[in-house]
């Protein structure tokens, strides 16, 4: 395994690249926010963008895509004191946390906003959600399809000409620099970066009995309907130094609450706690490419400068392999499956390229630390 440098972030997380000197493209992103982008001229493109959707805004200036996070409440105080009209719309995970439930609530009663929180059938979720997990070993592809396309698809339908993203993943993950740089999440950029296994809603038509009107939810606006309207989708991340401590900091001013006990995910209190699910979408890279959420948290912290490579490492080795064991089972309960079959699945799609099996235990020859309790693996 070959890791960044400068993070923690190892070789094989997807759209990662690690250059000559060893530094991983998301590293280089943050040089970018340093560096090359000049914020106060992206500021002022910003202003320009408010100024078009209001003049060509009949209700709503803008949609804002939101699960009730620390993100989605930065992005609406921001969006406010832009003076934009907002609509908000939520994607209902079928498993929403109390947590998150409350938040989302809170969002839009202190904030004051309107909002549609869109649910899918739930049948359908449950077939795609297994598909996905049994033929990809990801249970996230119906979950990324929706936040993408309901949002990008009522903008189309009402009419609404600006869609304000949070940040632009590949500035803040890691990414190729034309992209790193561009400010718009457009059709394109979900069908490349859009985590869904490089599938698209067409392939999954037929597989489970799912049929073209179950999967009508997850259909993104088509070239024809962006022909007719065709609004402006950008990342709020292009425009403004994106924090994650920061917009934690606004959210929790304005009422945004915390999961302090929400360790099971990452090892940030305030993140990755809307939804149940969210968790097994972030275990599941632990077979498939050797690394676990904790990693990006830790790997953002060094960048932020506020804690060093070394001290990220020694705090990966205590918080350990962090096993989203209740969640697993709720999430067999909604599929109506035994615990066993999530673990024989997950077993199916470890990656033999990083993993050995010594002496009936998994190891990752090269893992960024020696100490490691590979029995739980
Ligand atoms: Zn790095």
């Amino acid at each position: 395994m070959n890791y960044c440098i400068q993070c923690i972030l190892p070789e094989t997380r997807p759209g990662l690249v690690i250059d000559k000197q060893g530094v991983c493209s998301a590293c280089r992103g943050h040089e970018d926010k340093e560096r090359s982008i000049d914020w106060s001229a992206r500021s002022k493109m910003f202003d320009s963008i408010v100024k078009r959707a209001k003049e060509t805004s009949r209700d709503y200036d803008c949609i804002i895509p939101v699960s009730g996070g620390k993100d989605s409440w930065y992005q609406v105080i921001k969006s406010q004191l832009h003076g934009l009209k907002i609509l908000c719309v939520s994607w209902r995970t079928p498993q929403r946390t109390a947590v998150g439930q409350k938040n989302l609530d809170q969002l839009i009663k202190k904030l004051g906003v309107d909002h549609i929180d869109f649910s899918i059938n739930p049948d359908v979720e449950k077939r795609f959600m297994m598909a996905s997990f049994e033929k990809k070993g990801a249970t996230g592809i119906p979950m990324h399809m929706a936040i993408f396309a309901i949002p990008y698809r009522l903008a189309t339908q009402l009419r609404v000409p600006l869609i304000i993203w949070g940040e632009n993943p590949q500035l803040e993950f890691g990414g190729p620099e034309a992209d790193r740089l561009s400010t718009e999440l457009d059709v394109n950029w979900i069908e490349n970066y859009g985590v869904t296994n490089q599938t698209k809603r067409e392939d999954w038509i037929g597989i489970n009995e799912l049929t073209d009107a179950d999967l009508s939810p997850y259909a993104l606006p088509t070239p024809a309907d962006l022909k007719i309207f065709h609004p402006n989708s950008i990342f709020l991340g292009s425009f403004f130094r994106w924090d994650s401590f920061k917009n934690f900091e606004a959210a929790t001013e304005y009422g945004f609450s915390s999961n302090s006990s929400n360790k099971k995910t990452g090892s940030w209190e305030f993140a990755d706690i809307d939804c149940h699910f969210i968790s097994l979408h972030h275990f599941l890279k632990w077979h498939k490419f050797g690394f676990l959420r904790v990693f990006d948290n830790l790997s953002v912290e060094i960048r932020y400068g506020r804690i060093s490579r070394k001290k990220a490492i020694q705090n990966l080795e205590e918080t350990g392999l962090q096993k989203p064991c209740e969640d697993i089972e709720r999430f067999c309960d909604f599929m109506e499956k035994p615990v066993d079959w999530f673990w024989n699945t997950t077993e199916r799609f470890r990656n033999k390229e990083i993993w050995i099996k010594e002496k009936n235990t998994w190891k990752i020859p090269g893992f960024i630390t020696q100490e490691w309790d590979w029995e739980k693996a």
